[in-house]
């Protein structure tokens, strides 16, 4: 247990403790930048669209306002589904719901109406807001909830709908509209339920508090990692990774924003849209996942004069190669710095790649006030440098648990409060940390969570599909793509393209069976009936 640990393996940031703020996310973020009201916070990269600083706070007031005008006295704070893509309000519906003390649960645009459906019951969303483009699937997915006998969330269109919705964004923008009434938030509770598979099992609600992604953007901010901010000059910052996904809300919307950048918004990667933006707006940060790495890399669109505005370029969310970042170098080195980070939704970023202390190959050093340990995957014991082992963590940013699953958080969250993050790590002498493997069920399409467990139960449902395991297998272009082996009902003579179509009617496009579909007679379990994963791993491995 980690009581017994010998205090020096237990390892701690080299760097000072930055400040954990005592207030509100919304708060936080509103107490700085309202001093640039006429500079752009956020610009739609395919429309051009501008939101100026004094607008995007105007904004977060009024639905700070609609928000309150539907909490009735005496419950629970409302949950708000935001279900949209990358654009300049989403920062208004996140932050305004979080001004007066409701949760924010982001959903993954390409979610199909199913998917929507599971994540608006189990957070119990009472609003959701959608962009016009998604309508469809959002009313299909509240027809889902209905038919099932539970309370559909009141739904809030932004854009033009087909159906005669109402376009939130007049309201956003009208002056007669009522601003929020102040409250003072509680930075203990909880202001994000971000879903998340974790180590093991289908997606669960990550409860992230205020105090955390607080805790998390003043840990980014620290001197020792972050390029020299001067509030007088705005950053240029690519707004291109979800925002639906920690990474995006803590590095892009919440710090991003509390430094008084621009944000130039993408709603999806596009070869020529990223190259125009690139190009046209003169980014000078981009935050982005391996895939995106790689595409700068090959691409021959992609010229080093792009980048020359570009001093840093963040790379985090799944495992980023050697060859990879040499090839960044090679290619745009002078004046384009890379840094590397780790994270995980139910910790947001614990690593750090150091300003001026870098290692390639690695995924960096422990940003302030995280601590770690890395423990033999037998014994649990604390390893001295060099050893691989589990990863733990313990940061002010860790969640307060997962969303109504006691078992699950009591299984990833120790007595004594470290979190176990199913991963393999090693670190050196001089605290550098490199991710060697992964030893929970997760697999990480283009950086996106799939649970094989959750392609597993959908494939079950399929009457002619009499048991399936799901692994992921090793992908050029996206780092892994999950493989399903599947014992077919007796007398049945399902096709491979008849799952296929079945998976796409069910399931997120990233979530499909790149990886392919191997039809087998056994699947390897243990007595008493439960996958095997390792071992189907080590098939795929061996194939
Ligand atoms: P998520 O909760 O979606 O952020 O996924 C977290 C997981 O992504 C981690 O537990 C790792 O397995 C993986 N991951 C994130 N960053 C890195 C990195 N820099 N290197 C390797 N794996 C990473």
């Amino acid at each position: 247990g980690a009581a017994g640990d010998p205090e020096h393996l237990v390892l701690r940031s080299h760097y000072p403790d930055t400040p954990l703020p005592e207030a509100g996310v919304s708060q936080f973020l509103l107490s700085s930048c309202g001093r640039h009201t006429n500079r752009p916070a956020l610009i739609d990269g395919i429309t051009g669209r501008v939101l100026t600083y004094g607008r995007l706070i105007d904004g977060i007031q009024r639905w700070g306002a609609v928000v309150q005008e539907r909490w009735s006295p005496g419950s629970p704070p409302p949950t708000v589904g935001i279900f949209m893509r990358n654009c300049p309000d989403y920062p208004i519906i996140f932050f305004g719901t979080t001004l007066v003390g409701g949760v924010v649960t982001p959903l993954n645009p390409s979610y199909t109406a199913e998917e929507v459906a599971v994540q608006l019951a189990d957070s119990g969303a009472s609003l959701l807001v959608v962009e016009a483009a998604l309508e469809a699937v959002a009313l299909k997915s509240i027809g889902l909830l209905s038919a099932r006998g539970m309370p559909p969330p009141a739904l809030f269109l932004l854009g033009d709908s087909k159906s005669g919705n109402s376009d939130l964004r007049a309201m956003l923008e009208d002056s007669t509209a009522p601003f929020a009434k102040h409250v003072d938030v509680d930075p203990s509770s909880v202001a994000l339920l971000a879903y998340s598979s974790g180590t093991t099992g289908q997606p669960k609600g990550v409860c992230v508090t205020h105090s955390a992604a607080t805790a998390c953007c003043e840990m980014l901010c620290s001197p020792h990692f972050h390029w020299p901010i001067d509030p007088d000059v705005a950053a240029r910052l690519l707004g291109l990774i979800p925002f639906y996904h920690i990474y995006g809300i803590v590095s892009i919307m919440l710090k991003g924003l509390k430094i008084s950048s621009t944000v130039v918004t993408l709603p999806r990667f596009q070869p020529s849209s990223f190259i125009r933006a690139l190009q046209e707006h003169k980014l000078t940060v981009m935050n982005l996942a391996p895939p995106l790495l790689k595409f700068l890399n090959e691409s021959n669109d992609v010229k080093r004069e792009f980048l020359q505005s570009c001093h840093t370029v963040g790379c985090g969310g799944a495992p980023l190669s050697t060859s990879s970042k040499e090839k960044f170098t090679n290619k745009f080195g002078d004046g384009t710095d890379l840094y590397e980070g780790f994270g995980m939704t139910e910790c947001i970023i614990t690593h750090g790649t150091p300003r001026i202390d870098r290692k390639l190959g690695r995924c960096g050093k422990l940003l302030p006030r995280v601590q770690a340990k890395i423990v033999d995957m037998d014994t649990g014991a604390a390893l001295p440098p060099n050893g691989n082992g589990e990863l733990c963590l313990k940061t002010p940013c860790m969640m307060k648990g997962y969303h109504n699953r006691p078992d699950a958080t009591r299984e990833t969250i120790d007595e004594d409060g470290w979190l176990h993050t199913g991963d393999v790590a090693v670190h050196d002498e001089d605290g550098f940390f490199s991710i060697v493997d992964r030893i929970k069920e997760l697999i990480k399409v283009k950086g996106f969570q799939v649970s094989p467990s959750e392609i597993e139960n959908v494939l079950l449902k399929h009457p002619a599909i009499a048991d399936a395991g799901v692994t992921g297998i090793p992908h050029e272009d996206y780092g892994e793509v999950p493989r399903a082996y599947i014992i077919s009902s007796k007398g049945s003579s399902v096709t491979e393209n008849e799952i296929n179509n079945y998976m796409k009617e069910h399931l997120a496009p990233y979530k499909q069976l790149l990886g392919g579909i191997k039809f087998v007679t056994d699947l390897p379990k243990n007595p008493s009936g439960k996958l095997l994963r390792k071992v189907l791993a080590k098939t795929a491995e061996q194939e």
